[in-house]
């Protein structure tokens, strides 16, 4: 049976993407970062697709058991580190590998059996003010974590962007030299850029680098999409036609009545809405493929379903038809700037009830 909304999921494209972050990044390390179900995409499926990354990076404890659980046997980074006694411990029986971002991390460390061992990297806040040390207590901690006997050494050196896709390159050269000032004479392995940091900043590549974004075929670049980039989309989500009519000139459509039909209109009713994660904020006037062809919503998205204004298709729509919401041939990038959002939250976005398939 098929489902009326479905993700599907290209692994093709998402194994060709990481050969482009890896042209992008020749001789650096991919810690490929699958967090919050790899950005919507399935988790498992995508870590197993994406089986040639060196690592893979999630942002908390419960997704990194769900990696081991699926099978994944290498490197996992929590980016968030664990926050007491038994998520530590869980987390260095599963081998994981933890970013340390604040003293009390330190300390929790510290209360590990002398004959544990432990990967840990090491966070600087180099300017975002999000997570990690600065100055002083960064060069602090790194001292603390030396005499930690679990702890194995050198520890891992890390840092994040917050601002590296801007036009205006200033903001991650100060990070960049801040991390630079901060772990200059240090050894150990460094770990600094996300997607947008790869592709501007050369220098930022580091031992690592930690793409998220540019795997599932998505640009972080503004006014670009993933095909500018070579990439491939991987995700296609997409729906079905439940319903097409003819509504007079002066007819209004959907909640609120806020479209109003200029002319005699045909519409199609699509089975997606905001209950499957298809934004409300996305406008009358943002584009659909029906059958393959651009054409505009007409009305408000509903929980369940969207009005579609095909008068202008060259082939008139028929029940079952598909909807295709963004893929390949709609670039999220374009749908999020319709819903004044990012593709990222759109793609992590995808509801429960939505069929996510491998293809
Ligand atoms: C999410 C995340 C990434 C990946 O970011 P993209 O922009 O998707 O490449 C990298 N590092 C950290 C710390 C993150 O939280």
């Amino acid at each position: 049976m098929m489902p009326m909304v479905s993700a599907s999921i290209d692994t093709v494209a998402l194994r060709h993407n990481l050969s482009v972050v890896r042209d992008h990044a020749p001789g650096t390390r991919v810690m490929a970062v699958v967090k919050a179900n790899a950005y919507g995409h399935g988790l498992g499926p995508v870590a197993t697709a994406l089986g040639e990354a060196d690592a893979f990076a999630v942002a908390r404890l419960d997704e990194g058991l769900l990696l081991r659980a699926a099978g994944i046997l290498k490197p996992i980074v929590l980016l968030e580190g664990v926050f007491d006694r038994e998520q530590l411990e869980v987390a260095v029986a599963a081998g994981f590998e933890l970013v340390v971002h604040v003293p009390e991390q330190i300390e929790l460390l510290r209360t590990l059996a002398p004959g544990a061992r432990c990967t840990v990297w090491l966070k600087l806040d180099s300017g975002m003010n999000r997570l990690g040390f600065k100055g002083r207590a960064f060069a602090l901690a790194w001292a603390a974590l030396q005499d930690l006997a679990p702890v194995r050494l050198p520890v891992g050196l890390f840092t994040h962007f917050g601002n590296a896709d801007a036009r205006d390159p200033g903001d991650t050269l100060a990070q960049l030299q801040c991390f630079q000032e901060a772990t200059g004479l240090l050894g150990g392995e460094r770990c600094l850029a996300n997607s947008a940091g790869l592709l501007n900043f050369p220098a930022a590549r580091g031992d690592w680098v930690r793409p998220g974004l540019l795997l599932y075929g998505v640009s972080p670049l503004p006014d670009s999409t993933g095909a500018d980039l070579g990439l491939r989309a991987v995700m296609t989500l997409q729906s079905r036609v439940i319903a097409v009519k003819d509504v007079a000139a002066g007819e209004r459509v959907g909640y609120g009545g806020t479209w109003t039909a200029t002319r005699r209109t045909r519409l199609a009713v699509a089975a997606v809405g905001y209950g499957d994660g298809y934004p409300r904020s996305v406008g009358a006037g943002a584009p659909v493929l029906v059958g393959g062809a651009r054409a505009p919503l007409a009305g408000r998205v509903s929980m369940d379903m969207i009005g579609i204004d095909v008068t202008d298709a060259k082939i008139a729509p028929r029940l079952g038809d598909p909807v295709v919401l963004w893929g390949p041939q709609l670039p999220v990038e374009e749908i999020a700037r319709w819903a004044g959002t990012v593709p990222y939250e759109l793609l992590c976005g995808i509801s429960q009830r939505v069929a996510v398939e491998l293809r």
